[in-house]
Protein backbone atom coordinates (compact mmCIF):
# COMPACT_ATOMS: atom_id res chain seq x y z
CA UNK A 1 0.00 0.00 0.00
CA UNK A 2 1.09 3.68 -0.47
CA UNK A 3 2.63 5.26 -3.36
CA UNK A 4 5.86 5.50 -4.80
CA UNK A 5 7.12 8.91 -3.82
CA UNK A 6 10.26 8.63 -5.53
CA UNK A 7 8.93 7.24 -8.83
CA UNK A 8 6.45 10.09 -9.11
CA UNK A 9 9.47 12.86 -8.36
CA UNK A 10 11.43 11.41 -11.15
CA UNK A 11 8.26 11.22 -13.65
CA UNK A 12 7.50 14.31 -12.80
CA UNK A 13 11.34 15.83 -13.86
CA UNK A 14 11.34 13.58 -16.94
CA UNK A 15 7.84 14.96 -18.36
CA UNK A 16 9.07 18.44 -17.48
CA UNK A 17 6.10 19.56 -18.45
CA UNK A 18 5.64 18.86 -21.52
CA UNK A 19 3.39 15.56 -21.24
CA UNK A 20 0.07 15.82 -18.50
CA UNK A 21 0.62 13.22 -16.04
CA UNK A 22 -2.94 11.29 -15.26
CA UNK A 23 -2.32 9.20 -12.49
CA UNK A 24 -4.31 6.04 -12.95
CA UNK A 25 -6.09 5.40 -9.52
CA UNK A 26 -8.66 2.46 -10.55
CA UNK A 27 -8.84 0.04 -7.42
CA UNK A 28 -6.65 2.03 -5.43
CA UNK A 29 -8.31 3.22 -1.82
CA UNK A 30 -8.50 7.08 -1.36
CA UNK A 31 -6.08 7.51 0.64
CA UNK A 32 -3.57 6.40 -1.59
CA UNK A 33 -5.12 9.30 -3.81
CA UNK A 34 -4.87 11.62 -1.04
CA UNK A 35 -1.16 10.87 -0.64
CA UNK A 36 -0.28 12.22 -4.21
CA UNK A 37 -2.77 14.93 -4.14
CA UNK A 38 -0.57 16.34 -1.24
CA UNK A 39 1.95 16.62 -3.15
CA UNK A 40 0.28 18.39 -5.40
CA UNK A 41 -0.53 16.51 -7.94
CA UNK A 42 -4.29 17.34 -9.93
CA UNK A 43 -5.56 14.56 -12.63
CA UNK A 44 -6.08 11.59 -11.56
CA UNK A 45 -7.65 9.11 -14.18
CA UNK A 46 -10.71 6.44 -13.21
CA UNK A 47 -12.10 3.74 -15.91
CA UNK A 48 -15.43 2.53 -13.98
CA UNK A 49 -17.91 4.88 -13.72
CA UNK A 50 -19.14 3.69 -10.22
CA UNK A 51 -16.10 4.09 -8.55
CA UNK A 52 -15.21 7.17 -9.97
CA UNK A 53 -18.23 9.11 -9.08
CA UNK A 54 -17.59 7.31 -5.33
CA UNK A 55 -14.04 8.64 -5.16
CA UNK A 56 -15.17 12.17 -6.36
CA UNK A 57 -17.62 12.99 -3.32
CA UNK A 58 -15.04 12.03 -1.01
CA UNK A 59 -12.56 13.90 -2.45
CA UNK A 60 -11.16 17.36 -2.97
CA UNK A 61 -13.18 19.17 -5.33
CA UNK A 62 -10.32 20.43 -7.13
CA UNK A 63 -9.17 17.36 -8.44
CA UNK A 64 -9.56 16.82 -12.35
CA UNK A 65 -10.79 13.55 -13.07
CA UNK A 66 -10.21 11.71 -16.25
CA UNK A 67 -12.80 9.23 -17.42
CA UNK A 68 -10.54 6.76 -19.37
CA UNK A 69 -12.37 3.63 -19.30
CA UNK A 70 -14.83 2.46 -21.79
CA UNK A 71 -18.20 4.63 -21.09
CA UNK A 72 -21.64 3.87 -21.75
CA UNK A 73 -24.21 6.48 -22.78
CA UNK A 74 -26.22 5.32 -20.09
CA UNK A 75 -23.88 6.35 -17.38
CA UNK A 76 -22.72 9.72 -18.73
CA UNK A 77 -24.99 11.94 -16.91
CA UNK A 78 -23.28 10.11 -13.52
CA UNK A 79 -19.98 11.85 -14.46
CA UNK A 80 -21.31 15.34 -16.64
CA UNK A 81 -21.57 17.35 -13.47
CA UNK A 82 -17.70 16.98 -12.81
CA UNK A 83 -15.50 14.93 -15.11
CA UNK A 84 -12.66 16.90 -16.49
CA UNK A 85 -11.67 14.93 -19.49
CA UNK A 86 -13.37 11.98 -20.92
CA UNK A 87 -10.45 10.06 -23.29
CA UNK A 88 -12.37 6.78 -24.89
CA UNK A 89 -14.64 8.58 -26.87
CA UNK A 90 -15.91 6.20 -29.81
CA UNK A 91 -18.73 6.76 -31.62
CA UNK A 92 -21.14 9.65 -32.27
CA UNK A 93 -24.14 8.53 -29.97
CA UNK A 94 -21.77 8.80 -27.07
CA UNK A 95 -20.41 12.40 -28.28
CA UNK A 96 -24.38 13.27 -28.80
CA UNK A 97 -25.28 12.13 -25.42
CA UNK A 98 -21.96 13.49 -23.87
CA UNK A 99 -23.38 16.84 -24.75
CA UNK A 100 -27.04 16.09 -23.90
CA UNK A 101 -25.73 15.61 -20.00
CA UNK A 102 -23.04 18.54 -20.72
CA UNK A 103 -25.70 20.96 -21.56
CA UNK A 104 -27.96 19.62 -18.77
CA UNK A 105 -24.93 20.89 -16.70
CA UNK A 106 -24.58 24.44 -18.48
CA UNK A 107 -21.38 23.21 -19.57
CA UNK A 108 -18.78 21.94 -21.82
CA UNK A 109 -16.83 18.51 -21.61
CA UNK A 110 -13.77 18.07 -23.18
CA UNK A 111 -13.34 14.58 -24.69
CA UNK A 112 -10.48 12.75 -26.55
CA UNK A 113 -11.70 10.31 -29.63
CA UNK A 114 -10.09 6.55 -28.72
CA UNK A 115 -8.40 5.46 -32.10
CA UNK A 116 -7.69 1.78 -32.23
CA UNK A 117 -4.22 1.15 -32.81
CA UNK A 118 -2.93 -2.25 -31.28
CA UNK A 119 -2.63 -4.66 -34.05
CA UNK A 120 -1.93 -7.31 -31.94
CA UNK A 121 -4.93 -7.41 -29.71
CA UNK A 122 -9.17 -6.42 -29.89
CA UNK A 123 -8.79 -3.24 -28.45
CA UNK A 124 -11.47 -0.45 -28.17
CA UNK A 125 -11.56 2.61 -30.58
CA UNK A 126 -12.49 4.40 -33.91
CA UNK A 127 -9.82 2.76 -37.44
CA UNK A 128 -8.86 5.38 -39.26
CA UNK A 129 -11.96 4.96 -41.76
CA UNK A 130 -14.73 5.61 -38.54
CA UNK A 131 -12.57 8.40 -37.23
CA UNK A 132 -12.59 10.20 -40.95
CA UNK A 133 -16.05 9.38 -41.15
CA UNK A 134 -17.50 10.94 -37.49
CA UNK A 135 -15.67 14.09 -37.90
CA UNK A 136 -17.07 14.14 -41.07
CA UNK A 137 -20.74 13.36 -40.40
CA UNK A 138 -20.88 14.58 -37.06
CA UNK A 139 -22.56 17.95 -37.73
CA UNK A 140 -19.58 18.65 -34.86
CA UNK A 141 -20.31 22.19 -34.28
CA UNK A 142 -23.98 21.47 -33.91
CA UNK A 143 -22.74 20.19 -30.85
CA UNK A 144 -22.37 22.82 -28.85
CA UNK A 145 -21.69 21.21 -25.22
CA UNK A 146 -18.48 19.53 -26.63
CA UNK A 147 -14.78 20.17 -27.10
CA UNK A 148 -13.12 17.14 -28.62
CA UNK A 149 -9.57 18.59 -27.37
CA UNK A 150 -7.67 15.08 -29.38
CA UNK A 151 -6.84 11.96 -29.20
CA UNK A 152 -6.49 8.43 -27.35
CA UNK A 153 -5.10 5.16 -27.93
CA UNK A 154 -3.73 2.61 -26.58
CA UNK A 155 -1.05 0.27 -28.14
CA UNK A 156 -0.35 -3.84 -28.01
CA UNK A 157 0.65 -5.18 -24.73
CA UNK A 158 3.67 -6.58 -26.03
CA UNK A 159 7.33 -6.84 -25.66
CA UNK A 160 8.28 -5.75 -29.25
CA UNK A 161 9.10 -2.09 -29.09
CA UNK A 162 8.98 -1.32 -32.64
CA UNK A 163 5.51 -2.64 -32.91
CA UNK A 164 4.45 -0.50 -29.94
CA UNK A 165 6.58 2.29 -31.29
CA UNK A 166 4.81 1.98 -34.55
CA UNK A 167 1.51 2.13 -33.17
CA UNK A 168 2.02 5.55 -31.22
CA UNK A 169 4.17 6.75 -34.89
CA UNK A 170 0.64 5.58 -36.91
CA UNK A 171 -1.80 7.45 -33.93
CA UNK A 172 1.01 10.90 -33.84
CA UNK A 173 0.52 10.75 -37.80
CA UNK A 174 -3.28 10.86 -37.59
CA UNK A 175 -3.45 13.55 -35.19
CA UNK A 176 -1.33 15.64 -37.28
CA UNK A 177 -3.16 15.17 -39.84
CA UNK A 178 -6.13 16.11 -38.56
CA UNK A 179 -4.87 18.60 -36.22
CA UNK A 180 -3.74 21.62 -38.77
CA UNK A 181 -7.60 21.90 -40.16
CA UNK A 182 -6.71 24.85 -42.50
CA UNK A 183 -3.78 22.95 -44.14
CA UNK A 184 -4.88 19.28 -43.94
CA UNK A 185 -6.01 17.54 -47.86
CA UNK A 186 -7.54 15.56 -45.14
CA UNK A 187 -10.23 17.55 -44.03
CA UNK A 188 -11.59 18.68 -47.45
CA UNK A 189 -15.20 19.19 -46.69
CA UNK A 190 -14.54 19.23 -42.72
CA UNK A 191 -15.29 23.02 -41.85
CA UNK A 192 -12.27 24.22 -40.62
CA UNK A 193 -13.99 26.93 -38.58
CA UNK A 194 -15.40 24.19 -36.53
CA UNK A 195 -14.77 25.69 -33.04
CA UNK A 196 -15.55 22.37 -30.78
CA UNK A 197 -12.36 20.33 -33.11
CA UNK A 198 -9.44 22.14 -31.24
CA UNK A 199 -6.81 18.74 -31.74
CA UNK A 200 -4.35 19.77 -28.57
CA UNK A 201 -3.91 16.44 -26.63
CA UNK A 202 -2.43 13.55 -27.47
CA UNK A 203 -3.17 10.78 -24.54
CA UNK A 204 -0.95 7.48 -25.08
CA UNK A 205 1.71 5.76 -23.12
CA UNK A 206 0.99 3.62 -19.58
CA UNK A 207 3.45 2.47 -17.50
CA UNK A 208 5.07 0.09 -19.82
CA UNK A 209 5.23 1.96 -22.52
CA UNK A 210 5.42 5.48 -21.89
CA UNK A 211 8.67 6.31 -22.78
CA UNK A 212 8.22 5.40 -26.38
CA UNK A 213 4.95 7.03 -26.06
CA UNK A 214 6.50 10.53 -25.52
CA UNK A 215 9.42 9.80 -27.78
CA UNK A 216 6.25 9.59 -30.40
CA UNK A 217 5.29 12.53 -29.28
CA UNK A 218 2.40 12.24 -26.68
CA UNK A 219 2.01 14.70 -24.29
CA UNK A 220 -0.54 13.26 -21.96
CA UNK A 221 0.74 9.63 -20.71
CA UNK A 222 -1.86 7.69 -18.40
CA UNK A 223 0.20 5.56 -15.86
CA UNK A 224 -1.01 3.30 -12.88
CA UNK A 225 0.71 0.94 -11.47
CA UNK A 226 4.19 2.61 -11.62
CA UNK A 227 2.73 5.02 -9.14
CA UNK A 228 0.55 2.96 -6.97
CA UNK A 229 1.85 -0.14 -7.15
CA UNK A 230 0.10 -3.83 -8.96
CA UNK A 231 -3.00 -4.51 -9.06
C1 LIG B 1 -5.35 0.97 -16.37
C2 LIG B 1 -5.14 1.92 -17.48
C3 LIG B 1 -3.96 2.67 -17.59
C4 LIG B 1 -2.80 2.56 -16.63
O1 LIG B 1 -2.17 1.32 -16.72
P1 LIG B 1 -0.78 1.03 -15.98
O2 LIG B 1 -0.19 -0.06 -16.79
O3 LIG B 1 -1.13 0.62 -14.60
O4 LIG B 1 0.03 2.27 -16.03
C5 LIG B 1 -3.86 3.56 -18.65
N1 LIG B 1 -4.85 3.70 -19.55
C6 LIG B 1 -5.98 2.98 -19.48
C7 LIG B 1 -7.02 3.20 -20.53
C8 LIG B 1 -6.17 2.06 -18.46
O5 LIG B 1 -7.30 1.36 -18.41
Amino acid sequence: MGINKEKYQELITELNGKATLVAVSKTKPVEDILELYNLGHRDFGENYVQELTQKQEQLPKDIRWHFIGHLQSNKVKYIAPFVHLIHGVDSNNLLKEINKQAAKNSRVIDCLLQVYIAKEETKFGLDEMELHELLQVTAINELTNILINGFMGMASFSDNTNLVRNEFRYLRSLFDKYAEPQTSPALVGIKPQTTNLKLQTLSMGMSADYKIALEEGSNMVRIGSLLFGSR
